[in-house]
């Protein structure tokens, strides 16, 4: 399973820099991981300051 963004998300964006793939990109309200894009690296869960990203 790819991870996932949950609502806690600010849209601070500092997920996206950390994504090897570009699976990351902000969304309606929150920033957003596509699925099909991500390999579950794991980088970003690390970075996010509200702890919003897990593995779906
Ligand atoms: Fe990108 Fe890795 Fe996060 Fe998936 S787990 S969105 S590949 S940084
Ligand atoms: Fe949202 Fe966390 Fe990504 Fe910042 S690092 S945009 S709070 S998911």
């Amino acid at each position: 399973m790819a991870y996932v963004i949950s609502g806690a998300c600010i849209s601070c964006g500092a997920c996206a820099g950390e994504c090897p793939v570009g699976a990351i990109s902000e969304g309606d309200g929150k920033y957003e991981i596509n699925p099909d894009t991500c390999v579950d690296c794991g980088s970003c869960a690390g970075g996010c300051p509200v702890g919003a990203i897990s593995q779906g």
